[in-house]
């Protein structure tokens, strides 16, 4: 009988999970090495404790690294309906809603327990509490030096995610293991993070929850546009649209080569469902009822109070001026700032306020295997490569396929 294959994974988390799984179901003899006394605890706290696992809608469009030739063909590889097929494998029955998946139970804490269950039934050794001193390759093995044990394999996967939430155990020490095994890292930066402005018009706006369009720009060029609901907080702008765009603001602000080099800037659109002209003709129409109105008293029951004394402050519109009297230009004004209100962006939140990093481990270091082209039998998968998602499930489904296409491969005889 030939000996199976022993595979070491760093990380019990959505990657690892999925590699580990992945590998034991091809024969191999997996044990998986986790730093905190837990397991996938940041599974824990996806979708607001309801776990978006994934989403219907892929494409790299959803996906942001140079290198999208390989996503496209991860994603390819374990693909959206093989990932329904393995969590409904494991137990998980998927609710959809909108495109985006989660379980019925609506319980991330279910998505996590069928995981471990799994990993349990396929006799995955799950070793906690690990501190990983150093990994050296000698010959054909891995040796994995810990404070307690040298744990040895043929192939080693390290899904230690990245620096996002480290209250989850995603603390960034998995970096520094691919620095030492010769692995060069791009930043990271927090990112699907809220973003701080200037000003004194976001102070006013605190507390508000508004639709609307979140354009970000670069020295005046835009770089990303996303709608949603907008919820402003103190000095600043969070909500899914303000963390679909956060990255490139993130990339300029945290880079100490970039920092103080580059204007970033956010332009708020209240009404995007409407051009200037279509907002023009709606508060022309407006006026026939409305005119003996001031500015406030006229944009009552159309947008929110914060916003119009936002507005009126901006364009210095007195509170005793009726409407009636405003010149073309004055209307003008008011339906550009309306789609255009524009703050300067100091910062964003940190580390532990981000849902992931940009940045990571170069995607351009591995091959299509996820196999390191620096050392072979070395996989990285999930959030440590520098690949990230937008909001909506991505960032999991590339912790799913990445995980799948590490476990295949390092089990490979
Ligand atoms: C609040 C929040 C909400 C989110 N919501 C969603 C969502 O709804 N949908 C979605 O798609 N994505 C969501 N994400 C992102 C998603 O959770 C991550 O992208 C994904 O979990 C990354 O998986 P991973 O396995 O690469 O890393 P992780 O899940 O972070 O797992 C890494 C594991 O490695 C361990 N580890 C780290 N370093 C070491 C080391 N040196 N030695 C041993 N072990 C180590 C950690 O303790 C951890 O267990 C959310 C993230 C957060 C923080």
């Amino acid at each position: 009988m030939t000996e199976k294959k022993r595979i070491l994974v760093v990380g019990a988390g959505a990657a690892g999970f999925m590699a580990a799984i992945t590998a034991a179901r091809r024969g191999a003899k997996v044990t998986i090495l986790e730093h905190m006394n837990f397991t996938a605890r940041k599974i824990e706290h996806t979708g607001n404790g309801k776990c978006n696992f994934t989403n219907r809608n892929q494409g790299k469009f959803y996906y942001y690294d140079e290198n999208c030739e390989l996503i496209e063909n991860i994603l390819e590889e374990f693909s959206f309906d093989d990932t329904i097929d393995f969590f409904e494998g494991i137990g998980l029955v998927p609710k959809e809603r909108n495109g985006y998946f989660y379980p019925l139970s609506n319980q991330a804490s279910a998505v996590s327990a069928l995981l471990r269950m799994e990993a349990e039934h396929l006799q995955i050794k799950i070793a906690c509490n690990i501190n990983i001193i150093k990994i050296e390759k000698q010959e054909k093995l891995f040796k994995v030096y810990t404070d307690g044990y040298v744990y040895e394999g043929q192939s080693l996967i390290i899904a230690a995610g990245s620096k996002a939430a480290p209250a989850t155990g995603s603390d960034g020490s998995g970096y520094k293991l691919a620095k030492e095994l010769g692995h060069h890292i791009n930043g990271p930066y927090p990112a699907l993070v809220s973003l701080k402005c200037s000003g004194k018009e976001i102070n006013t706006l605190s507390g508000l929850r508004n639709y609307g369009g979140v354009r970000l720009l670069i020295d005046g060029v835009q770089k990303a546009y996303d709608e949603g609901e907008i919820q402003f907080i103190k000095s600043g702008i969070s909500g899914i649209p303000v963390f679909q765009v956060s990255r490139y603001a993130s990339k300029v602000l945290n880079s100490s080569v970039n920092k103080n080099k580059h204007s970033v800037t956010v332009e708020i659109d209240f009404i995007p469902m409407y051009t200037e002209q279509q907002l023009l003709n709606f508060f022309h129409k407006r006026l026939e009822n409305n005119s003996y109105k001031n500015l406030t008293a006229f944009l009552t029951g159309f947008l929110n109070e914060k916003i119009i004394s936002v507005i009126a402050f901006k364009l210095g519109i007195k509170g005793n001026i009726s409407v009636d009297s405003f010149t073309d230009e004055q209307w003008n004004n008011i339906c550009h700032t309306l789609k255009n209100i524009d703050f300067n962006i100091t910062g964003t939140g940190d580390f532990a306020q981000a849902q992931v990093c940009c940045g990571g481990v170069l995607t351009d270091e591995v091959n299509e295997q996820l196999e390191s082209k620096l050392i072979k039998d070395l996989y990285f998968a999930g959030e440590i490569l520098d690949v990230d998602g937008k909001c909506g499930g991505y960032n999991l489904q590339w912790a799913w396929s990445s995980g799948f296409v590490a476990g295949k491969y390092a089990s490979q005889i």
